[in-house]
């Protein structure tokens, strides 16, 4: 068994120099245990934003390149610090920047891909007993250009270097103590669960569970890295991802999650003829725009033709995101001389995700008879192999979810 340990703590775990030396203390235990330690590190608190906030105070449009040679100085401040404060502690410890470590990406700018790792230098200096600190979140290109990974990315430099490296594992410390069924601030009866598969987890975190970064869980599942959320404020045990033959209970339902970011847009009284939605949502797609839920309808009338049968399709995307969508679906209403577009944000998704999905049958009815029986309309509807969302009006998404979670009898039991 590898003896390779790939820890990595948030921007609130190494908040202020507190919790910088706290972080210390704890990697001295493992240290000590006889770990070889490979600890990735966030910007300290909101670096990241304020580093964000400062570009904008100097220019509208920052050069891509500029903005990841600024925004990468927040986690050199970290290692560095860590790196200091073991040393105080007497444990030998360096610091790498990502270059330094050989993490090479695309040269896409604030949204890099990590194409490989020579992990030579980190396994000479774990051989020499060091401590190996490596900045999160940042990579280099193949013309030695520094690249990040996208806000949230340093989850994935530490299940690259845990799959690079053959670890063990890779613990990811937060400021929560693993994964819950639901988030606990919405919901008093959350549960702790001990164990999650990749996919549930990759649902639950875009579905905005907002606990790990979901190319980080993506990678993990490639590699079959377990990743072992824990909090850096205790000593709880915290929830594995692991992959889906190793979770012994297949419970139908593991998280529900409420999602109020989220709009509608409806393209209404479009061609019904091939290659319309595969427009819609190319273009959509060329613009990033992350799309959720999509329901399309048709009204054929009586004795129709062809010509003049038209569709509606409705999907939800990001609130942040409706000016860009509008203008790229007005384009092709424009080409089509067809179509009106309407939005709405006064809308929340309720969504419940569970591998046991696959074999229980009933799932859908228990969800939407535990919202009818409290009034709640659902608006659309979409379902996968192991996730089903309804839309609903925002007013009613907490309700929504704290009937969800009761319904699948996730609720703590008293
Ligand atoms: N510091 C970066 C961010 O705030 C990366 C991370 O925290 O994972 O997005
Ligand atoms: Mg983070």
């Amino acid at each position: 068994m590898s003896k390779i340990l790939v820890q990595k703590f948030g921007g609130t775990s190494v908040g202020d120099p507190e919790r910088i030396k706290r972080v210390a203390a704890r990697i001295k235990s493992y240290y000590e245990k006889g770990y070889q330690l490979v600890v990735v590190v966030s910007a300290m608190g909101h670096t990241t934003d304020e580093l964000v906030d400062l570009a904008g105070k100097i220019a509208k449009n920052p050069p891509k390149r500029e903005m990841d040679m600024l925004l990468s100085t927040g986690e050199q401040i970290s290692i560095a610090l860590l790196a200091m404060a073991l040393h105080d502690i007497e444990i030998p410890a360096l610091s790498f920047t990502g270059g330094q470590v050989n993490i090479v990406t695309d040269g896409n700018f604030s949204n890099a891909r990590i194409e490989s790792i020579d992990t030579k230098r980190l396994i000479a200096e774990l051989d020499k007993k060091q401590v190996c600190i490596v900045a999160g979140f940042q990579g280099i290109d193949e013309n030695q250009n520094i690249t990040t990974l996208g806000r949230g990315g340093s989850d994935t430099t530490a299940v690259a270097l845990a799959a690079a490296l053959k670890a063990k594992e890779c613990e990811i410390y937060t400021d929560v103590d693993g994964v819950y069924t639901t988030d606990p601030n919405k919901v008093e009866g959350a549960r702790k669960l001990n164990q999650i598969s990749y996919d549930e987890m990759l649902e639950l975190a875009s579905l905005g569970a907002g606990v790990l970064h979901s190319r980080a869980v993506e990678f993990a599942k490639k590699y079959g890295v377990v990743i072992h959320v824990k909090s850096s404020f205790n000593h709880n045990e915290g929830t594995k991802v692991v992959s889906e033959n190793e979770i012994m209970e297949k419970i139908t339902v593991t998280g529900v999650t409420l999602k109020s970011d989220d709009a509608r847009m409806t393209v209404a009284d479009i061609p019904d003829k091939p290659g319309i939605a595969a427009e819609i949502f190319g273009a959509l797609a060329d613009k990033k725009i992350n799309i959720d839920v999509i329901v399309q309808s048709s009204s054929r009338p009586a004795g129709s033709t062809g010509k003049d049968r038209h569709n509606t399709i409705a999907f939800t995307l990001p609130i942040a995101a409706i000016g860009e969508a509008k203008s790229v679906i007005e384009t092709l209403t424009k080409k089509w001389g067809a179509g009106s577009i309407s939005t709405d944000e006064n809308i929340a998704i309720v969504s419940a995700v569970g591998i046991g999905m696959k074999s229980h049958t009933g799932v859908a009815a228990s969800m939407f008879k535990a919202l009818a029986d409290n009034n709640i309309n659902i608006e659309m509807i979409s379902t996968s192999e192991i996730k089903i969302s309804c839309v609903i009006a925002k007013d009613r998404g907490k309700d929504a979810l704290r009937l969800v979670h009761a319904v699948f009898g996730l609720d703590k039991t008293a």
